[in-house]
């Protein structure tokens, strides 16, 4: 008797039902196992393709193409690969937001390295303060110009649910902040901050397009003010520190 990886209707949300990446419409189940490592991939009833061919995928195959920002990939990372309100998911999920406010951190000492006084001991804590307010200010004000943009345009009324996937979106697409690691190691140039800050925001419309599957118009409009209000934030620190 064959087994599937997704459990019978009414055991899982609809939150947790699968999609088909090449169309984004919700599958039953994404493939099914007759033995361990042999399983058939399931097809979409609507566009009749193979619902999710990633599955046989190495990460790496993934991985090139979400930075190709393809729109099956980012489909396959949010709704197949990590299902919504999963425990893995909400791991990810907390894990992503501490490693980008710590990113965020260091991203506002790289670009104020300069007028940074570690010199004695209070004056470093109190820097640390600053910078440290200043990412969590930074990522909250981003998230809410997102939210309120996404309530004026689609209208979602308010659903909790809702907002809280898009959220998850937003900071599952952010992954290429963690490029700013590399930073520490090597030494480069202030315009690859710049640089990384497009490529989120590229990877942010792809995601938001995807979670709310709305014009891309209205997702590049959205992401732009948030990010935009978000360079205004930097500057204002810049300004502080
Ligand atoms: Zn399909």
């Amino acid at each position: 008797m064959p087994t599937s990886q997704i459990p019978m209707e009414g055991e899982k949300d609809a939150a947790a039902v699968p999609r088909c990446v090449g169309c984004g419409s919700p599958v039953q189940r994404l493939y099914v196992q007759y033995s361990p490592g042999n399983i058939r991939l399931m097809k979409c009833d609507k566009c009749k393709a193979v619902a999710d061919p990633y599955i046989e995928c190495e990460f790496m195959i993934i991985l090139i193409d979400l930075i190709l920002h393809k729109v099956e990939a980012y489909r396959h990372l949010l709704f197949n690969m990590l299902y919504l309100d999963s425990d893995a998911y909400k791991g990810v999920l907390q894990s992503s937001v501490l490693a980008y406010i710590f990113l965020d951190a260091y991203k506002i000492s790289f670009l104020n390295t300069a007028t940074l006084d570690f010199n004695s001991l209070l004056s470093a804590i109190w820097c640390c303060t600053k910078i440290l307010t200043g990412a969590l200010v930074e990522n909250f004000l981003f998230m809410l110009f997102i939210l309120v943009g996404l309530e004026f345009v689609l209208k979602l009324s308010y659903n909790i649910k809702r907002y809280r996937e898009v959220m998850s979106a937003i900071i599952i697409s952010s992954y290429l902040k963690l490029f700013l690691l590399s930073t520490m190691v090597w030494e480069f140039p202030l315009s690859v901050i710049h640089i990384v800050n497009v490529f989120v925001l590229s990877s942010n419309i792809v995601a938001l397009r995807v979670v709310t599957q709305s014009k891309i118009s209205w997702c590049v409009g959205i992401c732009c003010l948030a990010h935009g209000a978000r360079i205004l934030i930097d500057h204002w620190l810049l300004e502080l520190l």
